[in-house]
Protein backbone atom coordinates (compact mmCIF):
# COMPACT_ATOMS: atom_id res chain seq x y z
CA UNK A 1 0.00 0.00 0.00
CA UNK A 2 2.08 3.25 -0.77
CA UNK A 3 1.64 6.17 0.79
CA UNK A 4 -1.06 9.14 -0.23
CA UNK A 5 0.31 12.49 0.57
CA UNK A 6 -1.66 15.66 0.75
CA UNK A 7 -0.02 16.17 -2.72
CA UNK A 8 2.60 14.56 -5.31
CA UNK A 9 5.42 16.21 -7.19
CA UNK A 10 4.98 15.81 -10.64
CA UNK A 11 7.94 14.96 -12.72
CA UNK A 12 7.61 15.14 -16.99
CA UNK A 13 9.11 12.53 -18.83
CA UNK A 14 12.94 12.05 -17.71
CA UNK A 15 13.96 12.26 -21.60
CA UNK A 16 12.79 15.58 -21.86
CA UNK A 17 14.07 17.28 -18.72
CA UNK A 18 17.17 15.73 -20.55
CA UNK A 19 16.67 17.35 -23.86
CA UNK A 20 16.98 21.14 -22.13
CA UNK A 21 20.05 20.03 -20.25
CA UNK A 22 21.66 18.97 -23.44
CA UNK A 23 20.94 22.91 -24.16
CA UNK A 24 22.56 23.87 -21.02
CA UNK A 25 25.66 21.45 -22.10
CA UNK A 26 26.02 23.30 -24.78
CA UNK A 27 25.74 26.73 -24.04
CA UNK A 28 27.70 25.99 -20.32
CA UNK A 29 25.76 28.78 -18.41
CA UNK A 30 24.16 26.73 -15.70
CA UNK A 31 22.60 30.03 -14.01
CA UNK A 32 22.33 33.86 -13.99
CA UNK A 33 19.51 34.76 -16.13
CA UNK A 34 20.19 32.25 -19.03
CA UNK A 35 18.52 31.28 -21.61
CA UNK A 36 16.05 28.74 -20.38
CA UNK A 37 15.25 31.09 -17.61
CA UNK A 38 14.76 33.64 -20.01
CA UNK A 39 12.28 31.14 -21.69
CA UNK A 40 10.46 30.74 -19.09
CA UNK A 41 9.59 33.75 -17.94
CA UNK A 42 8.18 34.65 -21.40
CA UNK A 43 6.13 31.45 -21.05
CA UNK A 44 4.85 32.40 -17.72
CA UNK A 45 4.04 36.23 -18.41
CA UNK A 46 2.24 34.54 -21.72
CA UNK A 47 0.47 31.93 -19.42
CA UNK A 48 -0.67 34.38 -16.88
CA UNK A 49 -1.00 37.55 -18.92
CA UNK A 50 0.90 39.82 -16.79
CA UNK A 51 4.21 42.21 -17.35
CA UNK A 52 7.09 42.55 -15.58
CA UNK A 53 7.52 39.08 -13.86
CA UNK A 54 10.41 38.12 -11.82
CA UNK A 55 11.42 34.15 -11.27
CA UNK A 56 13.35 33.95 -8.35
CA UNK A 57 14.95 31.13 -6.33
CA UNK A 58 11.17 30.60 -3.72
CA UNK A 59 8.25 32.13 -2.63
CA UNK A 60 10.05 33.15 0.67
CA UNK A 61 12.55 35.53 -0.60
CA UNK A 62 9.95 36.85 -3.18
CA UNK A 63 7.57 38.10 -0.56
CA UNK A 64 10.90 39.35 1.49
CA UNK A 65 12.31 41.25 -1.89
CA UNK A 66 8.33 42.76 -2.21
CA UNK A 67 8.86 44.39 1.57
CA UNK A 68 12.36 45.82 0.35
CA UNK A 69 11.76 46.88 -3.30
CA UNK A 70 8.80 48.65 -1.46
CA UNK A 71 11.55 50.54 0.68
CA UNK A 72 9.86 49.43 3.60
CA UNK A 73 12.76 49.35 6.17
CA UNK A 74 10.73 50.01 9.63
CA UNK A 75 7.08 49.72 11.12
CA UNK A 76 3.53 47.70 10.78
CA UNK A 77 2.76 45.15 8.32
CA UNK A 78 -0.95 43.93 8.71
CA UNK A 79 -1.44 40.65 7.40
CA UNK A 80 -3.53 37.32 8.16
CA UNK A 81 -2.94 34.93 10.88
CA UNK A 82 -3.73 31.80 8.66
CA UNK A 83 -1.60 30.82 6.21
CA UNK A 84 1.73 28.91 5.80
CA UNK A 85 4.20 29.99 8.22
CA UNK A 86 6.67 32.34 5.39
CA UNK A 87 3.80 35.03 5.02
CA UNK A 88 5.13 35.98 8.43
CA UNK A 89 8.64 34.90 9.07
CA UNK A 90 9.44 37.32 5.71
CA UNK A 91 7.91 40.33 7.46
CA UNK A 92 9.79 39.87 11.02
CA UNK A 93 13.19 38.59 8.65
CA UNK A 94 12.92 42.44 7.87
CA UNK A 95 12.75 43.52 10.81
CA UNK A 96 9.15 44.85 10.15
CA UNK A 97 6.01 44.21 12.54
CA UNK A 98 3.44 42.00 11.78
CA UNK A 99 0.13 43.37 12.90
CA UNK A 100 -2.34 40.36 12.52
CA UNK A 101 -6.02 40.92 11.49
CA UNK A 102 -8.89 37.85 12.14
CA UNK A 103 -9.96 36.06 9.05
CA UNK A 104 -13.71 35.74 7.69
CA UNK A 105 -14.75 32.20 8.57
CA UNK A 106 -15.97 31.22 5.57
CA UNK A 107 -13.62 32.04 3.06
CA UNK A 108 -9.96 31.79 5.49
CA UNK A 109 -8.56 35.13 4.24
CA UNK A 110 -8.18 37.95 5.83
CA UNK A 111 -11.29 39.93 7.11
CA UNK A 112 -10.80 43.20 4.91
CA UNK A 113 -13.87 44.38 6.61
CA UNK A 114 -11.52 44.53 10.29
CA UNK A 115 -8.38 46.41 8.32
CA UNK A 116 -8.99 49.76 9.03
CA UNK A 117 -9.00 49.53 12.20
CA UNK A 118 -6.07 48.22 12.60
CA UNK A 119 -4.29 51.14 10.54
CA UNK A 120 -1.84 53.15 12.74
CA UNK A 121 0.86 55.86 11.55
CA UNK A 122 3.39 52.81 11.67
CA UNK A 123 1.38 50.56 8.72
CA UNK A 124 3.84 50.42 6.12
CA UNK A 125 2.14 48.02 4.03
CA UNK A 126 -0.28 45.39 3.78
CA UNK A 127 0.43 41.61 3.01
CA UNK A 128 -2.18 38.92 2.35
CA UNK A 129 -3.17 36.09 1.76
CA UNK A 130 -5.08 34.44 -1.50
CA UNK A 131 -5.61 31.43 0.89
CA UNK A 132 -6.22 28.06 -0.90
CA UNK A 133 -6.31 30.27 -4.21
CA UNK A 134 -9.28 31.64 -3.24
CA UNK A 135 -9.34 35.78 -4.02
CA UNK A 136 -9.18 38.39 -0.64
CA UNK A 137 -11.77 41.22 -0.74
CA UNK A 138 -9.56 42.86 -3.28
CA UNK A 139 -11.90 45.47 -3.90
CA UNK A 140 -12.02 46.92 0.09
CA UNK A 141 -8.63 46.32 0.40
CA UNK A 142 -7.83 48.68 -2.98
CA UNK A 143 -9.85 50.92 -1.67
CA UNK A 144 -7.80 50.73 1.86
CA UNK A 145 -4.56 51.17 0.26
CA UNK A 146 -5.64 54.24 -2.11
CA UNK A 147 -7.31 55.86 0.82
CA UNK A 148 -3.72 55.69 3.61
CA UNK A 149 -1.53 55.43 0.55
CA UNK A 150 -0.31 51.72 1.88
CA UNK A 151 1.20 49.47 -0.77
CA UNK A 152 -0.27 45.96 -0.87
CA UNK A 153 1.20 42.80 -1.24
CA UNK A 154 -0.61 39.73 -2.09
CA UNK A 155 1.10 36.32 -1.37
CA UNK A 156 -0.42 34.67 -4.09
CA UNK A 157 1.08 31.22 -3.53
CA UNK A 158 -1.60 29.64 -3.85
CA UNK A 159 -3.14 30.87 -7.01
CA UNK A 160 -1.27 30.30 -9.95
CA UNK A 161 -3.62 29.59 -12.35
CA UNK A 162 -6.92 31.59 -10.90
CA UNK A 163 -8.27 34.52 -12.70
CA UNK A 164 -10.41 36.59 -10.62
CA UNK A 165 -12.96 38.51 -12.96
CA UNK A 166 -11.11 37.31 -16.15
CA UNK A 167 -7.42 38.61 -14.87
CA UNK A 168 -4.96 36.85 -13.34
CA UNK A 169 -4.97 37.08 -9.61
CA UNK A 170 -1.16 37.51 -9.89
CA UNK A 171 -2.06 40.72 -11.53
CA UNK A 172 -3.45 42.76 -8.50
CA UNK A 173 -1.77 44.71 -5.71
CA UNK A 174 1.03 46.74 -5.70
CA UNK A 175 2.97 43.18 -6.04
CA UNK A 176 1.98 39.75 -6.08
CA UNK A 177 4.28 37.09 -5.04
CA UNK A 178 3.81 33.51 -6.12
CA UNK A 179 5.67 29.85 -5.34
CA UNK A 180 6.88 27.55 -7.61
CA UNK A 181 8.01 24.49 -4.82
CA UNK A 182 7.70 21.20 -5.77
CA UNK A 183 4.56 20.95 -3.64
CA UNK A 184 2.65 23.65 -5.55
CA UNK A 185 0.23 23.66 -8.89
CA UNK A 186 3.02 24.46 -11.47
CA UNK A 187 6.36 23.82 -9.80
CA UNK A 188 10.12 24.39 -10.84
CA UNK A 189 11.32 22.32 -8.19
CA UNK A 190 12.38 25.33 -6.14
CA UNK A 191 11.17 28.69 -7.10
CA UNK A 192 8.55 31.43 -7.26
CA UNK A 193 8.24 34.96 -8.72
CA UNK A 194 6.85 38.39 -8.46
CA UNK A 195 4.83 40.25 -10.60
CA UNK A 196 5.00 44.00 -9.90
CA UNK A 197 2.50 46.84 -11.03
CA UNK A 198 5.09 49.88 -10.65
CA UNK A 199 8.25 50.17 -13.22
CA UNK A 200 9.95 51.80 -11.29
CA UNK A 201 9.71 48.88 -8.77
CA UNK A 202 10.03 46.27 -11.08
CA UNK A 203 13.63 47.98 -12.21
CA UNK A 204 14.77 47.72 -8.12
CA UNK A 205 13.81 43.86 -7.82
CA UNK A 206 15.64 43.68 -11.19
CA UNK A 207 18.68 45.05 -9.18
CA UNK A 208 17.92 43.15 -6.03
CA UNK A 209 17.11 39.75 -7.33
CA UNK A 210 21.35 39.76 -8.30
CA UNK A 211 23.22 41.28 -5.37
CA UNK A 212 21.86 44.82 -6.56
CA UNK A 213 24.99 45.59 -9.11
CA UNK A 214 25.63 45.90 -12.37
CA UNK A 215 28.92 44.82 -13.65
CA UNK A 216 31.39 47.39 -10.86
CA UNK A 217 28.63 49.61 -10.55
CA UNK A 218 26.86 48.79 -7.02
CA UNK A 219 23.57 50.87 -7.06
CA UNK A 220 21.80 49.61 -4.19
CA UNK A 221 21.38 46.93 -1.30
CA UNK A 222 20.51 43.32 -3.22
CA UNK A 223 20.58 39.40 -2.63
CA UNK A 224 20.80 36.42 -4.19
CA UNK A 225 17.13 35.67 -5.25
CA UNK A 226 18.77 34.14 -8.84
CA UNK A 227 17.81 30.40 -9.92
CA UNK A 228 19.53 27.72 -12.18
CA UNK A 229 19.03 26.82 -15.94
CA UNK A 230 18.45 23.26 -14.11
CA UNK A 231 15.27 24.96 -12.62
CA UNK A 232 14.07 26.77 -15.43
CA UNK A 233 14.10 23.74 -17.43
CA UNK A 234 11.92 21.77 -15.08
CA UNK A 235 9.46 24.90 -15.44
CA UNK A 236 9.41 24.64 -19.20
CA UNK A 237 8.48 21.27 -19.42
CA UNK A 238 5.69 21.74 -16.37
CA UNK A 239 3.99 24.62 -17.69
CA UNK A 240 2.46 23.36 -21.22
CA UNK A 241 0.71 21.03 -18.71
CA UNK A 242 -0.81 23.50 -16.92
CA UNK A 243 -3.92 23.72 -17.93
CA UNK A 244 -3.73 19.63 -18.33
CA UNK A 245 -2.65 19.63 -13.87
CA UNK A 246 -5.66 21.80 -13.36
CA UNK A 247 -8.57 20.19 -15.24
CA UNK A 248 -7.17 16.71 -13.46
CA UNK A 249 -7.13 18.45 -10.28
CA UNK A 250 -10.87 19.67 -11.07
CA UNK A 251 -12.23 16.24 -11.52
CA UNK A 252 -10.80 15.23 -8.59
CA UNK A 253 -12.25 18.02 -6.53
CA UNK A 254 -15.18 17.34 -7.81
CA UNK A 255 -15.65 13.91 -7.02
CA UNK A 256 -14.88 14.94 -3.35
CA UNK A 257 -17.22 17.17 -3.58
CA UNK A 258 -20.09 14.46 -5.01
CA UNK A 259 -18.89 11.77 -2.08
CA UNK A 260 -18.73 13.71 0.83
CA UNK A 261 -21.78 15.01 2.87
CA UNK A 262 -22.89 18.38 3.18
CA UNK A 263 -22.00 18.01 6.65
CA UNK A 264 -18.43 19.60 6.38
CA UNK A 265 -18.01 22.34 5.66
CA UNK A 266 -16.25 23.48 2.90
CA UNK A 267 -15.34 27.51 1.51
CA UNK A 268 -17.55 28.24 -1.24
CA UNK A 269 -15.73 29.51 -4.93
CA UNK A 270 -17.05 33.13 -6.03
CA UNK A 271 -18.84 33.15 -9.30
CA UNK A 272 -15.98 35.76 -10.37
CA UNK A 273 -13.75 33.29 -9.85
CA UNK A 274 -11.88 30.62 -12.58
CA UNK A 275 -10.32 28.69 -9.75
CA UNK A 276 -7.09 26.20 -9.97
CA UNK A 277 -8.40 23.39 -7.72
CA UNK A 278 -4.93 23.95 -5.55
CA UNK A 279 -6.64 22.35 -2.35
CA UNK A 280 -8.85 20.49 -0.75
CA UNK A 281 -10.11 21.36 2.77
CA UNK A 282 -12.13 20.29 4.95
CA UNK A 283 -13.52 21.72 8.17
CA UNK A 284 -14.17 19.56 11.19
CA UNK A 285 -16.23 19.93 14.36
CA UNK A 286 -13.38 19.73 16.67
CA UNK A 287 -10.17 19.02 16.79
CA UNK A 288 -10.68 15.84 18.91
CA UNK A 289 -12.86 14.60 15.65
CA UNK A 290 -10.05 16.17 13.09
CA UNK A 291 -7.39 14.24 15.00
CA UNK A 292 -9.52 10.70 15.29
CA UNK A 293 -9.78 10.97 11.59
CA UNK A 294 -5.97 11.50 11.00
CA UNK A 295 -5.15 8.74 13.12
CA UNK A 296 -8.05 6.32 11.29
CA UNK A 297 -6.12 7.71 7.81
CA UNK A 298 -2.77 6.93 9.10
CA UNK A 299 -4.25 3.16 8.99
CA UNK A 300 -4.65 3.30 5.57
CA UNK A 301 -1.41 5.07 4.64
CA UNK A 302 -2.94 8.05 4.22
CA UNK A 303 -1.89 11.64 5.12
CA UNK A 304 -3.86 14.76 4.96
CA UNK A 305 -2.49 17.76 6.40
CA UNK A 306 -3.03 20.61 8.52
CA UNK A 307 -3.33 23.43 6.13
CA UNK A 308 -3.06 25.48 7.99
CA UNK A 309 -1.74 25.13 11.91
CA UNK A 310 -1.41 26.83 14.59
CA UNK A 311 -2.76 30.17 14.04
CA UNK A 312 0.47 32.60 12.84
CA UNK A 313 -0.29 34.92 15.49
CA UNK A 314 0.57 32.53 18.40
CA UNK A 315 4.26 31.58 16.91
CA UNK A 316 6.44 31.64 19.94
CA UNK A 317 8.79 33.88 18.58
CA UNK A 318 6.31 36.78 18.82
CA UNK A 319 5.33 38.82 20.73
CA UNK A 320 2.32 40.27 22.27
CA UNK A 321 0.41 39.64 19.07
CA UNK A 322 -3.00 40.27 18.60
CA UNK A 323 -5.42 37.52 18.93
CA UNK A 324 -7.52 36.20 15.92
CA UNK A 325 -10.30 33.98 17.68
CA UNK A 326 -11.82 32.85 14.28
CA UNK A 327 -8.32 31.88 12.98
CA UNK A 328 -7.10 30.01 16.03
CA UNK A 329 -10.15 28.14 16.23
CA UNK A 330 -10.14 27.21 12.50
CA UNK A 331 -6.72 26.19 12.10
CA UNK A 332 -7.72 23.61 14.90
CA UNK A 333 -10.25 22.27 12.71
CA UNK A 334 -8.88 21.95 9.61
CA UNK A 335 -7.37 19.74 6.96
CA UNK A 336 -6.33 19.68 3.80
CA UNK A 337 -7.42 16.12 1.71
CA UNK A 338 -4.79 14.46 -0.75
CA UNK A 339 -5.35 16.38 -4.50
CA UNK A 340 -3.12 16.02 -6.95
CA UNK A 341 -2.92 15.15 -10.62
CA UNK A 342 -2.58 11.40 -11.02
CA UNK A 343 -4.59 10.62 -7.41
CA UNK A 344 -6.71 7.70 -8.37
CA UNK A 345 -10.41 8.11 -7.83
CA UNK A 346 -10.46 4.40 -5.98
CA UNK A 347 -8.44 6.20 -3.26
CA UNK A 348 -10.79 9.29 -3.60
CA UNK A 349 -13.26 7.26 -2.74
CA UNK A 350 -11.55 5.26 -0.30
CA UNK A 351 -11.07 8.53 1.73
CA UNK A 352 -14.60 9.61 1.49
CA UNK A 353 -15.35 6.52 2.69
CA UNK A 354 -13.63 6.45 5.60
CA UNK A 355 -14.53 10.22 6.21
CA UNK A 356 -18.05 9.36 6.06
CA UNK A 357 -17.62 6.95 8.74
C1 LIG B 1 4.49 27.77 -0.13
C2 LIG B 1 4.14 29.07 0.45
C3 LIG B 1 5.09 30.09 0.63
C4 LIG B 1 6.57 29.85 0.51
O1 LIG B 1 7.00 29.50 -0.74
P1 LIG B 1 8.43 28.79 -0.90
O2 LIG B 1 8.59 28.76 -2.39
O3 LIG B 1 8.31 27.43 -0.31
O4 LIG B 1 9.44 29.63 -0.23
C5 LIG B 1 4.66 31.33 1.06
N1 LIG B 1 3.37 31.57 1.33
C6 LIG B 1 2.42 30.61 1.18
C7 LIG B 1 1.00 30.96 1.49
C8 LIG B 1 2.78 29.32 0.77
O5 LIG B 1 1.85 28.37 0.68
Amino acid sequence: MSKINVTKTYLPPLEEYQGYLAKVWQTGQVTNQGPLLIELERELCTYLGVKNLHYVANGTVALQLALKALQIEEGEVITTPFSYVATTSSILWEKLKPVFVDIEPDTFNIDASKIEAAITKKTKAIMAVHVFGRPCDIEVIDTLSKKYKIPVIYDAAHAFGVLYKGRSLLDYGDISTCSFHATKVFHTIEGGCLVVNDKRVSDRVELMKRFGHQLDDHKMLGINAKVSEFHAAMGLCNISRVSDFISERKRIFELYDQMLPNGFARPAIGSDTDYNYSYYPLLFQSEDELMAVLDRMAKENIFPRRYFYPSLNTLSYINDAQKCPISEDITRRILCLPLYPGLEEQTVIKICKLLNK
